[in-house]
């Protein structure tokens, strides 16, 4: 019965937490075998994440438990290294029962956030607006207030990476899904678009796959430059967008690139994408990124000085994904050490976190360079060639995609060719293990990434 409850649970906490806090604190939860009816264990997985999830979350845990079951009435997080029964039970707790020393059995409910859809934490009142961003909501919420009705048809935003394009893009949908509930609203990614028209080919059943999303009032897609080179499924993509375009259906899409600079996309899709209005999302300046860490820190009922805000403000990217990260950071840090958070403390911190820009390379680009740089052509590598070179070089580029991006397993296969996720997994490894028996491996996976970062 726990079970239940904690999984509806921890699906209503990925819905208002950011996947940062998600990943860190709650994913790693598991319920605790325990007999008693009203209170709820779970166990971490130390000591660390138990404190500071009691200390910060329990209030908030405890709420969403209850509405879900008004039997519960109190719950504890153990740490697995050290699962004690709670040190002070309530009342109600019986006596007996015994402490939380195994993890259940319960299946993983990890997969909450990735699933597809739409998740509700992403709304346009949490979404903090400076100079950067501030058409894109505006033609976002216009949108939103009025599928189908204004001239933004496809309303296109496009930028780089963490910068909100999805969470505007879920904010329409989330929007619309309440100010209209008879409205049929779909979101995906065109990674799923092109992977779920694969598989109703394979399964000889288009004809559902069609209707489902040419029937639709609203169709958000996500990142349509994955759509490049990818040719069957733009044309399945073209029909769609007629279908729904001619019945005065809105079309909302995000990519990372204006749209007339994608590359490995067709012309007709590329006019089509530029009929309704394209808006691009800059970079957050200063006074956006404080604000936003000031949203951050709120959320979480923290006091962080408005110095120590604008330091990391100055110095961490401008990327609002690894903002969110740094908090999490931060806050981890200072419940570990009991300390205030000061700009010492922080300074530490932003110092060991900054990483180099992730994923402004292209896989496209890792692939050329290290074609070039093995002296391969660069077909070959996407091909099934299986040449003892060819498949070397092919690995190393995996392993350098993974490295150096932030594409996912399964992104990075479908680059090579269409290769599923074990076998760059595996490409992973093999590297890994060569790089650790083979210096001159490592001076030319190194070359080849300084290169590839320095352009
Ligand atoms: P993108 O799709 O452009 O890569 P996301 O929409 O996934 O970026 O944003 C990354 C993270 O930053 C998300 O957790 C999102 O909620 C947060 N975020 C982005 N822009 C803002 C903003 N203006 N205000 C508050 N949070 C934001
Ligand atoms: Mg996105």
């Amino acid at each position: 019965m726990h079970a239940n409850i904690w999984e509806k649970t921890l699906k209503d906490i990925a819905e208002s937490v950011d996947e940062h806090r998600y990943q860190t604190w709650f994913s790693p939860l598991r319920l605790a075998d325990n007999t008693d009816q009203t209170t709820l264990v779970l166990v971490a997985p130390n000591r660390f994440v138990s404190d500071f999830l009691d200390q910060h979350y329990k209030e908030r845990v405890l709420s969403l438990l209850r509405r879900h079951s008004s039997q519960i009435r109190d719950v504890s997080f153990v740490s697995s290294e050290n699962a004690q029964p709670p040190t002070d039970p309530p009342r109600e707790a019986k006596s007996t029962s015994p402490p939380p020393q195994r993890q259940s059995k319960q299946p993983p409910v990890r997969q909450v956030v990735s699933q597809p859809g739409l998740n509700k934490r992403f709304a346009f009142d949490s979404f903090v607006v400076g100079s950067g961003n501030e058409f894109a909501k505006s033609a976002a919420l216009a949108v939103a207030e009025a599928p189908g009705k204004t001239k933004f048809n496809p309303l296109l935003i496009y930028g780089g990476v963490g910068l909100g394009k999805t969470h505007l893009l879920q904010a329409i949908g989330n929007y619309v899904r309440s100010a209209y509930p008879d409205h049929h609203v779909l979101y995906l990614t065109s990674e799923e678009f092109y992977l779920q028209f694969i598989d109703a080919i394979k399964n000889n059943n288009t004809k559902t796959f069609t209707s489902r999303y040419r029937t639709c009032d609203l169709l958000l897609v996500d990142d349509v430059q994955f759509f490049s080179g990818k040719e069957s499924t733009q044309e399945e993509f073209f029909y769609t967008f007629n279908s729904l375009y001619q019945n005065g259906k809105q079309i909302v899409l995000t990519s990372d690139l204006p749209p007339a600079t994608l590359k490995g996309l067709q012309d007709r899709l590329i006019s089509r994408f530029q009929w309704g209005l394209c808006v691009d999302i800059q970079p957050p300046d200063l006074e956006t990124r404080v604000a936003i860490l000031k949203r951050k820190a709120e959320e979480d009922n923290l006091n962080i000085p408005e110095n120590v805000l604008y330091y990391i403000g100055e110095n961490v990217s401008s990327n609002i994904r690894e903002l969110e990260g740094i908090i999490i950071r931060i806050l981890a840090y200072a419940s570990i050490t009991k300390t205030d958070i000061t700009i010492d403390l922080v300074k530490t911190i932003v110092k060991r976190s900054v990483q180099p820009e992730k994923a402004r390379v292209s896989l496209d680009h890792v692939i050329q360079t290290v074609a070039d740089f093995y002296k391969v052509p660069v077909n070959n590598i996407r091909d099934k060639n299986r040449r003892k070179e060819v498949a070397h070089c092919r690995q190393v580029a995996m392993y350098i995609a993974k490295n150096i991006t932030n594409f996912s397993l399964k992104t990075i296969g479908l680059n090579f060719g269409g290769r599923d996720h074990s076998t760059v997994i595996h490409a992973i490894h093999q590297i890994d293990d060569l790089r650790k028996k083979d210096a001159s491996l490592r001076r030319d996976i190194d070359y080849i990434i300084n290169s590839l970062k320095i352009e």
